[in-house]
């Protein structure tokens, strides 16, 4: 293979909330993932430090070792608490297990314990875990509110004690969580609350009113940490404009660097995916109709259009090819909830079919969508499939042929990026990572990066111009779109294009 390897190799241990694919939510698992496993077979020394969620799905886990009991503090009290080894799809991670009642519940979030006072521990006990085990990595890689006080308990605690070498790194992956904290909270995991409710601190002069018992922990971790990196070049430019913390962020414009996400191949490739019933690349793309038509008949959906491409390909008459659209997301508003409804609405006014495989975390939000599934899923071009499933969702971005992301905002990104991997082509709001990775295929001043729909209003008026276009190209230039299906599954969105600026960031703050 052509994988680089580096010569001057690092040790970085990331500390994070989420993981794919054993404790996932969104983005931020499969950045982490990608990202460790990118460096690991660059020949670093990797290692991700997670919490011992009890949800977690432990069959995906291998070689489960205890490796450290030790005692980390919280709120007055020193909490025992045990370490583990294992290795997830080849990945090294250090499982925190306190014993307390933290991380307990049924999913990653929205345990019935306090999330920031949870996360604060964590935090803490990753830098005791480094402490206890003689662990002194060159870089500690933070993601996130809930790993933003480690610069911090670094930099005012940790360091003073016995970790000297570490660099800290913090990736910020959706600005809006900056981690409110009240003082008191903050106080909890040892450090004096009061001495961060200061603007050169952790209190933002935007965020709720000044009010200096509020802190953003994401601020901290900003002001804190000695790289700051953000995964895409648009959204960085929008966030320096607008927003929470953009004054903190100008301020730290030095370090602040935007570097777009990748994607893991090893997890994303239509060639080998074993949740593929038909396998296939950019030169045969025969398993990708073979998708596209089981999921059809999986699901009920009409197969009129895909049976007359079966049966005789060149007799097809293009106004009865059905194109398939697709959108695979946490229904929530940053993802343009009224677009995905106006598009299901759209696209069957058009004649085409619309699969929309969702969670919604609210329950209003549920409720809306679980009505218009009641409504359209006994119907012949709808499906809504309220669930997350990992499996599925390669089904479904196999059987794509155009993936749909309406975003309001959008840091990144991966579904744009893991449906042109999968042949299906993008029609994207132009905000933040969209921005970065889809350019319009109608814009004549560059065709050479063309892959796409581009769309740039709010408004559903916006939406249905983007979906007329490609429909319009989609039936009446079946060469040009199948030139482009190969096109956007020819695209380098992999970690290991990207990883190597990471390293850059890493190499540019460590001590030698
Ligand atoms: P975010 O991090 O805001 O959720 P991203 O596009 O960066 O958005 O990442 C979303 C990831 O989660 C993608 O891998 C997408 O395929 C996956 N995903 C989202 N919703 C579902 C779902 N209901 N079932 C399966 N996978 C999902």
């Amino acid at each position: 293979s052509n994988v680089v390897k580096d010569s001057d190799t690092l040790h970085i241990i990331h500390i994070t909330a989420e993981m794919a694919p054993i404790a996932k939510v969104g983005g931020l698992a499969d950045v982490v993932t990608g990202l460790a496993r990118a460096c690991l077979s660059r020949g670093h020394t990797v290692d991700i430090m997670l919490p011992f969620y009890e949800c977690i799905q432990k069959d995906q886990m291998s070689e489960l070792t205890l490796i450290t009991s030790y005692d980390s503090f919280h709120d007055g009290k020193w909490v025992s608490t045990n370490a583990y080894h294992g290795t997830v799809t080849g990945i090294p991670v250090i499982f925190i297990e306190p014993s307390n009642h933290f991380f307990k519940g049924k999913s990653v979030y929205g345990g019935s314990y306090d999330e920031m006072e949870a996360y604060l521990f964590f935090s803490r006990a990753c830098l005791e875990w480094m402490q206890a085990a003689f662990v002194q990595p060159d870089i500690i890689h933070v993601h996130e509110w809930q790993a933003s006080a480690v610069p911090l308990l670094y930099w005012d605690m940790y360091h003073h004690l016995s970790l000297r070498k570490p660099r800290i790194t913090l990736t910020i992956h959706n600005m809006e969580h900056y981690g409110e904290c009240r003082q008191e909270q903050l106080s909890k995991c040892g450090l004096d609350g009061s001495v961060y409710a200061t603007e050169d601190k952790a209190v933002d002069d935007r965020t709720i009113g000044h009010n200096p018992e509020r802190l953003s922990l994401l601020k901290g971790g900003i002001v804190y940490s000695n790289a700051v990196v953000t995964v895409s070049p648009t959204y960085l430019k929008e966030t320096l404009c607008s927003g929470w913390l953009a004054s903190t962020l100008i301020k730290c414009h030095d370090k602040y660097i935007g570097i777009l996400n990748g994607i893991d191949y090893a997890v994303w490739n239509p060639a080998t995916d074993i949740f593929l019933p038909a396998k296939f690349n950019a030169k045969n793309l025969e398993g990708k109709r073979l998708c596209k038509y089981y999921l059809q008949k999986g699901l009920g959906l009409d197969l009129k259009g895909e049976e007359t491409i079966n049966r005789n390909d060149d007799v097809i008459d293009a106004s009865v090819k059905v194109p398939m659209v697709v959108c695979i997301t946490r229904l929530v508003a940053q993802k343009g909830l009224h677009l995905i409804i106006h598009a299901i609405k759209h696209v069957e006014k058009l004649g085409g079919q619309m699969i929309v495989l969702g969670k919604a975390p609210d329950r209003r939000v549920e409720n809306e969508f679980k009505h218009l599934a009641d409504l359209l899923n006994q119907g012949p071009n709808v499906r809504i499939l309220l669930m997350y499933s990992e499996e599925l969702s390669h089904m479904v971005y196999a059987a794509a042929d155009i993936v749909l992301v309406p975003s309001m905002y959008e840091p990144c990104g991966l579904s744009q990026m893991i449906g042109m991997r999968y042949g299906a082509v993008p029609i994207v709001r132009k905000t933040g990572g969209l921005a970065d990775t889809v350019f319009d295929i109608d814009d004549q001043s560059n065709q050479e990066m063309a892959n796409g729909f581009v769309f740039e209003g709010i408004d559903e008026r916006s939406l249905s111009w983007a979906l007329d276009r490609a429909f319009y190209h989609y039936r009446e230039n079946p060469d040009e779109w199948a030139g482009m299906v190969r096109k956007v599954m020819e695209i380098d969105n992999s970690w290991n294009n990207t990883a190597g600026k990471y390293i850059d960031v890493y190499n540019s703050v460590r001590v030698r």
